[in-house]
């Protein structure tokens, strides 16, 4: 009987119900409810199941009607996670329209897309969304979403999950298309880190490349294939999973397993406390190595399909549940791209096509081997709806889920012929071949979808998008079937292992100080920071790389493994300030720590200080000095404006400052400060140059050498894309002689420069001591940020800046905005100011921005205040395209914001 005829047999389905139409009752003889085929009726309400009742209970007079489907069996649809839509990008090869068709053909009520293979690749939250639109009413079953975790897209992946992909999917080797390449270890420890917490999964295509022998075979041999990807490629990569999973703990999935002999591995991991589970699919199932013949190039994927000995292991492994679903993984092309000319297995594109035809293909071979009906819902609906956090709606003929029926008969038989293949491109290796289980009709959501080679007239399908609330206890939802996050008990038993048997005694109740703070809800909860772009003036992105440096384990402050990494710091803020000085350190703290090192150290109570001021950071060096008793004085600018070396050398001649301090990028006010002849100046009065550098570092030119600079401090979060904590401070000869002449002890113990020397190694002297315990994870980070600095060059990091900075101003200026510094060379290049839009509230704006786009961007601060709107583009933010983006997203908050008339 081919599916074709079974249109005529369909008419034991007694109706003539429309095609699209909604269900409110299916009836059969043989309803599979739980474990059990027995006659029921199943009442639908709203697409949800309302009822279900036992043929006796069910009386005719409804007035609804009624889907009698005889002895049909009716069982929840099939949830296929694992299916290559291709759209948009690579329509030719498939599409939603035809793949949801011939998923609806199959009995498929569910299929999870694949990110890759569709340009662009779901690698992006706008890559997500433009798939989004692509899929829009081209669906006839539901369709959920994988993401893609490619090298550096991390910071994707936590907005693609708050915006509903199931999960997301990686490479361990070359995945076919350039647009999706693979991971690296240093890549997939970034992307373990961001999933951490969010209860996401992360699928791995497992193949290694390993050393494998050439052969030059007969590319139009099978084996020839077969041999250029052996089982040892899959070992290795399951390798790789196991040990991540067990580190991380971030649920894991292998997808298409094809070997058996990765299984122990699996298994073993797993009996650890590993959250790893494993597909297998229909085509490693039914087909084998030995029966393919030459050129058939339409029997190549990766990995490949093995022996039947295999094949047997894989069968027996899916028995004792050790291989948890079996998916389509539907992979098609065009007939161009499998070579089915030359039959040249090298060069074939690797995909099989047979979406349409998992079920009666895993029945005919589960059947034989004793599998039932629930096997078949456990496995192909049940399963792989929990694996993408859709178990509480689909896989499951019970009340309150999603009324997804597949009405087949199990024993029915026919033939696979390209006319009744509903998918695009009519390749596939099933054809010719006689199945057993015929599918009748499909129901999504309790409208009729498919019945007997006909579908309803719309699409009918909807975009799953799986609530990342579903997702965020996955302690709670895996351990339920044991493949989850370890238990309590089993952690138990597993602390003598990792602690190497050690035994946790608890004190007798009399012994014990009675506890009465409880412990808090809020910290048995993970812990959840969302990815955003740190457009503000501070802190910004720090990248995976530095991230990961400052995960690295703590040792002792004090080890000379440490003392090597701050040797490396120093000469790594030489380079970055341009300076021989040997008094160059970084103190533990954030910018004002270095500030506040500075004049502690430098000025003695009663000196004369003077500040310029034309923003917020000359008031606070003046407020420093006035603490510490200093007489201050200042010469003021308007915000956005700045000093002429006149102006300074009459103040200088004036006050007789001991030090004079200045802001060389005042990040209050988007002003660059010119530096040049400024050392020169003080030192003629006997002063010293102290310039803030927080805001500039590496983004603007600055050289402390050259420019006589003596004390010159900066921040570790802007530019340098380092956690805040650490601030880099470097001293002039000029500047030590002051300070270790000095009369009077610095006020502060921790900020004494004598103390900061010898730990920082800059005194000469053989032994260090112990002053306080440095951030030993922050330096690690701040040296990797130095070390990135240094990959890129000084002269090249200043330039990017400055042509990123005009780009910007320019895009600024032909939006009708205006920039706060009027003069081009004392724009800030990695601060700019705006002035604020009139008739806006600049607040209004920031936040707009920040619930719209994700993105940081800030009001002003001190004297700019209410003045103007500042954006910040440091170290890696400094980019055309996160430009493109702040001008998106201004240009759409002007238009969403209120807008007074006055
Ligand atoms: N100086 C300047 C120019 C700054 O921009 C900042 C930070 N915005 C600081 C000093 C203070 O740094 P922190 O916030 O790290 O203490």
């Amino acid at each position: 009987t081919s599916v074709a005829e079974s249109s005529v047999l369909i008419n034991s389905i007694k109706t003539d119900m429309e095609l699209g139409s909604a269900v409110c009752a299916v009836r059969s003889k043989r309803v599979l409810v739980g474990d059990e085929v027995r006659p029921a009726v199943i009442l639908i309400k709203d697409g949800k199941i309302h009822q279900i009742l036992s043929d006796g209970e069910f009386s005719e007079d409804v007035t609804c009607e009624v889907l009698d489907v005889g002895d049909s069996v009716v069982m929840p649809g099939i949830v296929d996670c694992h299916v290559h839509v291709n759209e948009p990008g690579r329509t030719s090869w498939e599409g939603f329209w035809t793949a949801t068709r011939a998923a609806a053909a199959g009995g498929v009520t569910t299929i999870v897309d694949m990110p890759l293979n569709s340009i662009p690749p779901t690698t992006t939250l706008g890559n997500f969304h433009e798939k989004l639109r692509e899929a829009t009413e081209k669906c006839f079953v539901d369709t959920a979403f994988w993401g893609g975790v490619i090298p550096g897209n991390q910071l994707e992946l936590r907005p693609m999950i708050q915006a509903g992909v199931a999960g997301f999917k990686c490479f361990l080797i070359h995945s076919g298309v350039e647009e999706f390449p693979h991971m690296t270890d240093c890549d997939l420890h970034a992307a373990m880190k961001q999933l951490q917490g969010t209860g996401s999964v992360l699928l791995f295509h497992a193949e290694r490349e390993v050393q494998i022998t050439e052969e030059n075979g007969d590319p139009s041999q099978y084996s020839t294939f077969l041999q250029s990807r052996p089982d040892v490629m899959e070992v290795e990569a399951i390798r790789t999973v196991t040990e991540l999973c067990l580190q991380y703990r971030v649920r894991c999935h292998i997808v298409h397993l094809s070997s058996a002999k990765p299984l122990k591995l699996i298994q073993e991991a797993r009996q650890a406390g590993a959250p790893l589970t494993v597909e297998t699919t229909h085509h490693y199932l039914s087909l084998c190595a030995e029966n393919i013949p030459a050129g058939a190039t339409q029997f190549k994927c990766c990995p490949p399909i093995r022996g039947s000995i295999n094949q047997e292991q894989l069968w027996s492994a899916l028995k004792a549940g050790h291989i948890d679903m079996v998916v389509s993984d539907h992979s098609p092309c065009t007939p161009e791209l499998k070579k089915l000319e030359s039959g040249d297995f090298n060069q074939a594109w690797g995909g099989i096509s047979s979406l349409q035809f998992g079920l009666p293909l895993f029945w005919s071979s589960a059947s034989k081997r004793g599998f039932q009906l629930p096997d078949v819902v456990r496995l192909l609906s049940q399963k792989t709806a929990q694996l993408c956090g859709l178990d509480h709606q689909k896989g499951n003929l019970a009340l309150g889920y999603d009324a997804d029926l597949v009405i087949w008969d199990p024993e029915r038989e026919f033939e696979i012929k390209e006319a009744n293949v509903y998918h695009k491109n009519k390749l596939t290796p099933y054809l010719g071949i006689t199945l057993r289980g015929v599918v009748c009709a499909t129901v999504v959501r309790g409208q009729l979808v498919y019945r007997g080679g006909s579908f309803c007239p719309e699409p009918l399908g909807k975009h799953l998008l799986i609530p990342p609330e579903e997702k965020s206890s996955p302690a709670v939802k895996h351990n339920n079937n044991k493949l989850g996050v370890c238990s309590a008990e089993a952690l138990l038993h597993l602390l003598p292992k990792i602690f190497g048997g050690f035994c946790f005694t608890r004190h007798a109740a009399g012994n014990m100080s009675t506890i009465s703070v409880p412990k808090p809800k809020c910290l048995q909860k993970p812990l959840v920071v969302p990815h955003r772009y740190m457009f503000g003036p501070g802190p910004s992105n720090v990248p995976a790389r530095i991230l990961e440096a400052g995960a690295n384990p703590v040792i002792g402050h004090m080890h000379p493994e440490i003392f090597e990494i701050m040797g490396d710091i120093k000469s790594g803020i030489q380079y970055m300030f341009q300076t021989q000085n040997n008094m160059t350190l970084a103190v533990s703290g954030t910018g004002h720590t270095a500030m506040e090192c500075a004049i502690f150290n430098a000025v003695e109570p009663g000196e004369s200080v003077l500040a310029a001021v034309n923003g917020i950071w000359g008031e606070r060096a003046a407020e420093i000095a006035e603490r510490i008793g200093a007489r201050v004085n200042t010469i003021v600018a308007p915000p956005g404006g700045f000093f002429t070396n006149a102006e300074i050398e009459q103040a200088l001649s004036k006050y007789r400052p001991v030090v004079f301090f200045l802001a060389h990028g005042e990040s209050s006010t988007g002003v660059l400060h010119p530096l040049d002849g400024i050392g020169q100046l003080c030192h003629k009065y006997n002063c010293l140059l102290l310039v803030d550098s927080v805001a500039s570092i590496g983004g603007a030119p600055l050289c402390m050498d050259q420019q006589e600079i003596d004390i010159l401090y900066t921040g570790s979060q802007k530019v340098l894309n380092a956690p805040p904590g650490t601030a880099p401070i470097s001293f002039s000869e000029r500047a030590c002689q002051k300070i270790f002449n000095r009369k009077t002890k610095p006020m502060s113990f921790f900020l004494d420069l004598s103390w900061l020397a010898n730990y920082w190694g800059c005194d000469g002297k053989p032994a260090r001591v112990y002053h306080h315990t440095g951030p030993v994870t922050a330096f690690y980070s701040l040296r990797e940020s130095l070390a990135v600095l240094v990959e890129e060059g000084l002269e090249n990091s200043w330039e990017r800046h400055q042509k990123v900075a005009e780009y910007f101003h320019t895009g600024l200026e032909n939006m009708g905005l205006k920039l706060f510094v009027k003069e081009k060379k004392a724009r800030l290049p990695t601060v700019t100011t705006i002035v604020a839009p009139n008739g806006y509230d600049w607040k209004e704006i920031t936040t707009y921005i920040m619930k719209t786009h994700n993105l940081e961007i800030s009001g002003g601060l001190g004297p700019s205040v209410g003045l103007v709107l500042r954006v910040g583009l440091m170290g890696c933010n400094s980019s055309k395209d996160s430009v493109d983006m702040v001008l998106a997203a201004l240009k759409d908050a002007l238009k969403h914001c209120h807008k007074s008339k006055v």
